[in-house]
């Protein structure tokens, strides 16, 4: 991969050959999910841009707050909270949600995070991980089938080779558990904490020595939100998972079976610092009685990145914004 320079404006960005052919995969991986969704009974939602509370989020990101009427509400950062209200309408739904969140200014080197991006998000009531992990395994193949069958010539001018594919699509992908992966790194010398996330650089080592998707599971209780779900056998692991891709790109989605019963969702907010009272609407239609459910959140620009073989996440947005860069 090659170093390429931030768009100066957004006509130089719209105007690039790159951008058109980088936009017109993503088109091809947006109705290829909306169908293959829409065939498994998913029902697409539009998602909310604002509310009083969202997804506490975690690695140092930060809120955008909006002034509500007098009331501060938050841009937001993930559609989680709104997600699991809205299996009380269906039992499979996803949106294509837009996120905003000011990421920490080490991440504008990472060429995998943008301060806004979108996510493709699903939720399915009365899922377990498995189920959940088997729907993000399935929008992928099929996202990568539309993109080889419709986008060739796209891939061709990107320098992107179809030959890239060749073991993802022979699903299903290989899994291990967050200790296998701190255990591999520890074995190539590399530090990496047993009770946190995957460092930004060791998620791309272990990223570049898979030749295709992979799940990682079980993430330990203090490095995700209180919305994944704590095994009740194993207290201290989440029914959780992260789809990496091949080949150096990293995280392509987090997903996770959810908590859905008040007291533990109040323990799991404290536990993690945040104030319960902040979450009022979300408690109040907990406390009623939500569905369990497992889903998941599959970043688009960075699955095109991965698809369409880009050096940056942000060449796979029409209007890019990286972190800490003033931009259009
Ligand atoms: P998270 O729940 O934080 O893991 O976010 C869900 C998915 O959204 C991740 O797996 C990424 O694919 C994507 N994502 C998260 N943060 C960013 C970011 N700052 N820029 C681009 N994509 C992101
Ligand atoms: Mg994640």
């Amino acid at each position: 991969m090659t170093t390429v320079v931030p768009p100066a404006s957004p006509r130089e960005h719209l105007s690039r050959e790159s951008t058109r052919h980088t936009l017109r995969i993503q088109n091809a991986i947006l109705s290829a999910t909306r169908e293959h969704l829409t065939g498994l009974g998913f029902t697409e939602l539009l998602p909310p841009i604002i509310g009083p509370v969202t997804d506490p989020g975690g690695r140092g990101s930060k809120q955008v707050d909006i002034d509500f009427y007098g009331h501060r509400y938050k841009l937001m950062t993930s559609a989680i909270l709104y997600k699991q209200a809205s299996l009380l309408a269906f039992d499979k739904i996803f949106c294509i949600a837009p996120n905003v969140r000011l990421e920490p200014l080490e991440t504008c080197n990472t060429n995998r995070h943008l301060a806004e991006f979108h996510q493709i998000d699903v939720e399915i009531s009365g899922a377990t991980r498995e189920d959940a992990m088997a729907v993000a395994e399935g929008i992928v193949v099929n996202a990568v089938r539309r993109v080889i069958a419709e986008r060739s010539a796209e891939l061709a001018a990107l320098g992107r080779s179809p030959e890239a594919f060749t073991e993802l699509l022979e699903w299903p992908f290989d899994r291990m558990t967050h200790a296998d992966a701190v255990a591999n790194l520890r074995g190539l010398g590399l530090e990496q904490s047993a009770d946190a996330e995957i460092d930004w650089r060791n998620e791309e080592i272990l990223s570049s020595k898979a030749s295709r998707p992979f799940f990682v599971t079980d993430y330990p209780k203090g490095s995700r939100g209180f919305y994944d779900r704590e095994s009740r056998t194993e207290a201290g692991r989440l029914r959780n998972f992260d789809l990496i891709a091949p080949e150096g790109y990293g995280e392509l989605t987090s997903g996770s079976e959810r908590e859905y019963e008040y007291a533990r969702i109040v323990t799991r907010m404290r536990e993690s610092g945040e104030n319960p009272a902040k979450y009022g609407w979300y408690l109040d239609m907990v406390r009623d009685g939500i569905p369990g459910s497992a889903g998941f959140g599959i970043g688009l620009e960075r699955l095109t990145r991965y698809v369409a073989g880009l050096t940056s996440v942000w060449q796979a947005s029409a209007y890019p914004k990286i972190p800490g860069v003033v931009s259009a």
